[in-house]
């Protein structure tokens, strides 16, 4: 799993001083920089242009390879390649070409499903150009191991599925020395699983295995096919406040947020769709007309109940080990909590924005801590 990047920003800066030198040239978009990303049934490739451009895209097979030519764009280097590690990919080529067009060639290992779509920019983020390539097959592999996992559980055993927040395109929140919020949940999911896994009677997953991104419905999605018996995101806090500290819980809220802070995080949260590059538009929950009967699926079912249920054992939990934002838990309408029919709560460990706390979630010690703490809340919240 990992990222590929080719940077481009020196080029870009040469770019500008052509730019400066002779002011009747158009530029156009700049290619920035490439980065990749490989899941388990498929691999992403982002272009970072500093303006929105037209393209046309083509496959061909024998040898697989995908050509994408960008249109008024630049790239100040006649040819780039890169080799890749990865599953699906062996190399992403780029060519400046005449008359302001770049030839994007990403030479697959296998014939995939292709998918193109662009992201404006947002915040520090640039117009983005994704790519996705996707192996059908083995993504219904992938789907079939998960619900084959629902039907070989042994009677009594608790199937928990953890989500380490954010990925890939989508850092989540970044502390002041650089460590990512995506990096941190993910460690800290892991350790979690291997605890989980310890216990006969409980089966526990991730909902991503490395570093990249899965919309925020599809979470969901993914513990659904597990048939999974709790659900828990893991996340870090962030805030401009270098002082901000604490851990806090949220469940769902099918009305209004709990108070204007829940909202505004649950808003930040829901928002790593669009930073992370969901292939379609984020569903709007309220629009859908399923909405109403999922919605009267919760209410009348037991599932609200139990995620309060479990967000009160993880409070009493954590508070033995980190100090807590708020005495209890909160509720937003976040996007990744909306499975119908599985008790769910998001926890925000803590803030990787302070300065303290961010050395001690970069350590084993306190990810430990943290792990152990969660996976004894989800052991307790099983017992009778
Ligand atoms: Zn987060």
């Amino acid at each position: 799993m990992g990222t590929k990047s080719l940077k481009i920003v020196s080029l870009f800066i040469f770019g500008i001083s052509i730019f400066l030198m002779q002011p009747c040239i158009v530029l156009g978009a700049l290619v920035t920089d490439v980065r990749f990303w490989s899941a388990p049934d498929r691999s992403r490739v982002v272009i970072d242009l500093t303006e929105s451009v037209q393209y046309e895209s083509s496959s061909q097979e024998g040898p697989p390879q995908f050509h994408l030519e960008l249109k008024g764009a630049y790239l100040y280097t006649p040819k780039r390649e890169v080799e890749v590690n990865d599953p699906f990919l062996a190399k992403i080529s780029l060519i400046g070409l005449e008359k302001g067009r770049v030839k994007l060639v990403l030479h697959q290992k296998k014939p995939l499903n292709v998918n193109v779509f662009t992201l404006k920019p947002y915040e520090d983020k640039t117009y983005r150009l994704v790519i996705d390539l996707v192996d059908i097959a083995q993504e219904k592999k992938e789907i079939e191991e998960r619900q084959k996992q629902k039907e070989i559980k042994v009677k009594g055993t608790k199937i928990v599925v953890i989500d380490p927040g954010h990925g890939g395109e989508d850092p989540g929140a970044i502390g002041p020395k650089k460590t990512k919020e995506k990096d941190i949940v993910l460690k800290v999911g892991e350790k979690v699983v291997h605890l989980l896994n310890q216990n006969k009677e409980i089966q526990a997953f991730l909902t991503r295995k490395g570093d990249y991104f899965i919309p925020l419905e599809e979470r969901t999605k993914i513990a659904r096919e597990y048939g999974a018996d709790l659900f828990v995101s893991l996340h870090m806090d962030g805030s401009f406040n270098p002082q901000a500290r604490g851990s806090s819980v949220y469940c769902l809220s099918l009305s209004g947020a709990t108070d204007q802070a829940a909202k505004t995080l649950a808003d930040k949260e829901n928002l790593s769709n669009i930073l992370g590059g969901a292939f379609s538009k984020p569903t709007d929950l309220s629009k859908d007309p399923n909405l109403n009967q999922i919605l009267l699926d919760l209410r009348q079912n037991d599932t609200m109940r139990d995620s309060f249920q479990f967000a009160e054992t993880l409070l009493k939990d954590i508070k033995a080990i980190n100090s807590l934002k708020y005495p209890s838990y909160r509720q937003a309408n976040f996007i990744v909590l909306k499975a119908p029919d599985i008790p769910s709560a998001l926890v925000e460990m803590a803030y990787i924005t302070n300065k303290e706390d961010e050395r001690l979630l970069n350590g084993a010690e306190f990810q430990e801590k943290m792990a152990k703490t969660l996976s004894a809340s989800i052991k307790k919240n099983f017992k009778p």
